[in-house]
């Protein structure tokens, strides 16, 4: 993308509407605009992210054995009154009247409607396990909208259901989601923690919570600070062998992580004191263990192998999609911009070209970014006549990890700048040797 032509309304003054770091920078970087509270447009900059990330979500769900599906935003209320939670889910749901008078809602969240999808269409036990999901928009009227994108009233979430035949394997299934979880955080360059959370409206036993820790979360944590190096990495993941996903899991849970919902004293006390932390997190996901809530009142039932009608055992699990774009910002970056992660990152590398008009200089630009472009990169080309300050603080604001500056003097000596965002480190290199480099950086992520 020519940066000319691109649509990349950056702000120059900070707005005096958002309180946290991820707020302004999201509006400066020209990344969404609020259309009402709560409710934004995503610029094509902040849609690009969106998407990044939406797409990492998918692959891991995907990976997991997963299957993608699209619900609509518009539900029938009855759905919502066989379950019970019409009249239970309160002013945070938007209710609305069509022209036939009748009852609808902006979904806040899908359990009724994947459980009418489910007993319409199931009846055997042999057609488990089974675990659908979908990525849409949600509406929740929040009473207090704030921090941008990270508590909207309409919002971008992943949510997943699982359908089982008993406990067991129903548990397996809300282990392969933990493990699932930490590998899409991981790949977005994120720490989320799981932590034991408390089940609230929705119901059930088992959940965790995942946070990012950071000063500007809403929720207050506790934990151990042995659970912060732990990694998947790359490792090879067999989602169907039970104990490798339980083992997975059994690794981050055994070390304390509550949020102050579930937070013991007493149990915190056994962990040694130098590791003892306690701070404010970000909630990026949820998952929910909650048996035969709504498969029971709703007569999702299979027939097992011996004949008889049993309720499935069901969970639902979430990724705030778009609250995800603030917490990564929230988590990364400095006074001058963003730092994205290489995962997530809009366009993968900046060049600026510090003497625009000049022949030699762009000629060079030019073919970086058709080099760039074939290896399978997409290049952000900074081709204003602009200043390279500016041009400079305007790469720092949106924060591309990787920026190549092209001018006169280096290409004099055949070379151009390669420069980390993140380290402001530059290392003067040949454009190809410049161009290797960054495809063997992006190879994980692409
Ligand atoms: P919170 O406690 O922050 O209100 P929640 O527990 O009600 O969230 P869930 O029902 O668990 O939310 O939804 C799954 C995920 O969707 C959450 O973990 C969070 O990342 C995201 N999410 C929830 N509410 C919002 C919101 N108002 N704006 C943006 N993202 C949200
Ligand atoms: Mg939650």
């Amino acid at each position: 993308m020519r940066l000319s032509r691109y649509f990349l309304p950056v702000l120059k003054e900070t707005p005096a509407e958002a309180q946290i770091a991820s707020h302004r920078l999201m509006l400066r970087a020209g990344m969404i605009k609020q259309q009402a509270a709560g409710i934004y447009s995503w610029l094509p900059l902040g849609f690009k992210v969106l998407k990044r990330i939406e797409q990492i979500v998918h692959e891991e769900q995907i990976r997991a054995g997963h299957i993608p599906m699209l619900m609509p935003t518009l539900q029938p209320a009855d759905l919502w009154r066989e379950s019970g939670r019409y009249d239970d889910y309160g002013e945070e749901m938007l209710r609305i009247t069509d022209r036939h008078g009748r009852d609808m809602l902006y979904g806040p969240t899908n359990e009724e409607m994947i459980t009418d999808i489910f007993r319409a269409h199931v009846t055997s036990y042999k057609d488990l396990p089974l675990t659908l999901y979908h990525i849409q928009w949600k509406f929740r009227d929040e009473i207090r909208p704030r921090f941008g994108v990270m508590r909207g009233r309409e919002f971008f979430m992943k949510d997943g259901y699982n359908f089982d035949l008993d406990y067991e394997n129903a548990m397996h299934a809300y282990n392969r989601h933990m493990v699932s979880y930490l590998r899409t955080y991981e790949r977005m360059g994120l720490q989320a923690i799981p932590m034991r959370a408390d089940s609230g409206p929705i119901g059930g036993d088992n959940t965790h919570e995942f946070l990012v820790l950071a000063d500007t979360g809403e929720s207050e944590v506790f934990y151990d600070s042995a659970i912060t190096d732990l990694r998947l990495g790359d490792r090879a993941i067999d989602y169907d062998d039970w104990d490798e996903v339980a083992g997975i899991c059994k690794e981050w849970t055994t070390p304390y992580a509550r949020t102050d919902e579930t937070h013991d004293e007493a149990v915190f006390a056994e962990v040694p004191e130098a590791r003892r932390k306690s701070s404010r997190g970000i909630e990026v996901g949820q998952i929910f263990y909650f048996g035969t809530k709504y498969s029971e009142p709703m007569g999702a039932t299979v027939q097992d192998s011996d004949g008889n009608k049993v309720a499935v055992h069901m969970g639902s699990h979430g990724i705030g999609v778009s609250r995800l774009v603030g917490a990564i910002i929230e988590a990364s970056h400095d006074e001058n911009g963003i730092i994205w992660p290489e995962g997530v990152t809009p366009f993968h590398v900046g060049i600026v070209n510090l003497r625009q008009g000049d022949a030699e200089t762009d000629a060079a630009c030019e073919s970086l970014y058709t080099a760039l472009t074939a290896a399978g990169l997409e290049p952000l080309y900074d081709d204003r006549e602009e200043r390279a300050g500016a041009k400079f603080a305007t790469m720092d604001l949106i924060g591309l990890p990787w920026r190549i500056t092209v001018g006169p003097r280096g290409l004099k000596t055949g070379v151009v700048e390669l420069t980390s965002r993140r380290t402001g480190e530059s290392e003067e290199l040949a454009p190809e040797v410049a161009v290797a480099r960054l495809k063997e950086i992006y190879a994980g992520h692409l």
